[in-house]
């Protein structure tokens, strides 16, 4: 089991090496930049104790790392999941800063979590302990101080339970002037979300791929896709793949897989699978049915992990045939399996650039928050197609002038953008 910070710790001391030419003139500033990097400037961990329904007290561990706000206001997720661990929180807030400094939001990274198993509680333990999180982190927090948001287990619903407990606690703080509504993301369309945040993150990989395939002279007819997850992201990657010509030959969802050669409408087999719960069906009738494993194995063009962290490893990435991987979860690829692409020619667009579609939408959020604007679905997308473009075309262009991985390339800009406003704050 890899320790993410210590992976996102080595990942930053690799684009160092990369970046320290461009900064002979700074050397020392520039390496006191990346050690502080190295670490979260804040991270809150506390025991949240809640009444149960039957009356008892449980205690729950809480967590918020906040990265870096050189670029603005810490920006992300609050993750409830069994498996949460400080090490895991404090990777996500560093992967956080990147993530923003991607599309050029003015957000920093931050990153939130409980340990728990959503499942085991009723809804109105979840609301009790969500609200007790938003206490937990309440004078931390803030519009234009750290913007929490959803991320596994967490909804709009979770969200919304948030924003007004918050307002509750700036209340009783005697704050008046400040909007609540500003300081969360992710929100239902009626307590301030944005239209266009549901398909942000697959309509973000979309434009990613759109770009790639220019680059490399693909015919949409002719690209195939295998889309590992049929959920938000998975299901919107593969409706946009679609309705841009390109060949999407298979989705899967936790059970398993359909895969149809000749490609076919996603909305097809989303149907099928509302009808009978599985893809088995649509699977049958129209080609095979197959398990994850096989899919991540395919003969395709693109193969794009949109379900689970870790599922690409050492002991499959040689097996990859796909020449370019989108990764559209967070974190599918581990650290070794990264080298084995690259050498074997694979090309990974990484988390970080090929999802931020999710995050600058939530900016989006915020502004519309902020300003009181409620802007149409179009308005959402025209904003985000040309970043997400220009995110892409940064990529290319470190690749073409360095022989490195995508991921290498994607964090060379993100890190750069932020040491930059570390040395134009004078913080270093
Ligand atoms: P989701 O819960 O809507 O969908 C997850 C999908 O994965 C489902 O289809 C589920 O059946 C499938 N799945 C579960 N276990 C699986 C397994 N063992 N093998 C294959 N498939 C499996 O989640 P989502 O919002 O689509 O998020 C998917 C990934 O994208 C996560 O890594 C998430 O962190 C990342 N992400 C999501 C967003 C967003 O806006 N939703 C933004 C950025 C990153």
């Amino acid at each position: 089991m890899q320790n993410p910070h210590a992976v996102s710790q080595k990942q930053l001391s690799q684009v160092a090496e990369l970046l320290r030419p461009e900064y002979s003139d700074h050397s020392e500033r520039f390496d006191r930049a990346i050690e502080i990097l190295k670490e979260p400037a804040t991270v809150l961990e506390g025991t949240l104790s809640i009444e149960m329904d039957d009356g008892s007290s449980r205690d729950f561990t809480a967590y918020r790392s906040q990265h870096d706000d050189s670029r603005g206001p810490y920006k992300g997720g609050i993750r409830f999941h069994q498996d949460v661990s400080l090490s895991e929180v404090k990777a996500l807030s560093t992967w956080m800063t990147w993530k923003c400094s991607v599309t050029g939001i003015p957000y920093g990274g931050g990153k939130g979590g409980i340990i728990v198993d959503p499942k085991e509680l009723s809804e109105a333990e979840l609301q009790r302990l969500s609200r007790a999180y938003a206490r937990f982190i309440a004078p931390e927090i803030g519009a234009w101080r750290d913007v929490p948001a959803p991320d596994v287990n967490t909804n709009g619903q979770i969200m919304a339970w948030m924003a007004d407990e918050y307002q509750l606690w700036l209340n009783e703080q005697g704050v008046v002037q400040e909007n609540p509504l500003a300081a969360f993301t992710g929100k239902p369309i009626s307590l301030g979300g944005s239209q266009g945040r549901e398909e942000a993150t697959g309509y973000g990989g979309v434009v990613v791929l759109d770009a790639l395939a220019q680059k490399k002279g693909w015919k949409p007819a002719e690209t195939t896709i295998a889309i590992q997850g049929f959920g938000n992201v998975g299901y919107w990657f593969a409706y946009h793949a679609h309705q841009r010509g390109y060949r999407v030959v298979a989705v899967s969802d936790s059970r398993g897989g359909a895969y149809v050669e000749s490609g076919f409408n996603p909305d097809d087999a989303l149907k099928t699978k509302k009808a009978d719960g599985s893809l088995e069906t649509f699977a049958n009738a129209h080609g095979e049915y197959i398990t994850n494993d096989a899919l991540l194995e395919l003969p395709v063009t693109v193969l794009v992990p949109a379900a689970l962290e870790g599922v690409i490893h050492e002991k499959n990435a040689a097996e990859i045939q796909a020449q370019v991987v989108i990764e559209m979860a967070n974190g599918p690829t581990t650290d070794t399996a990264d080298e084995i692409l690259h050498s074997n020619d694979v090309l990974v667009v990484p988390d970080v650039l090929a999802n931020a579609g999710g995050v600058t939408t939530s900016y989006f959020e915020w502004v519309q928050n902020l300003h009181g604007y409620c802007w149409k679905r179009q308005e959402v997308i025209d904003k985000l197609e040309p970043l997400m473009q220009e995110a892409f075309e940064k990529m290319w262009k470190a690749l073409e002038n360095h022989e490195t991985t995508g991921r290498m390339a994607t964090y060379l800009q993100a890190v750069k953008q932020v040491v930059d406003a570390m040395m134009l704050r004078g913080r270093v």
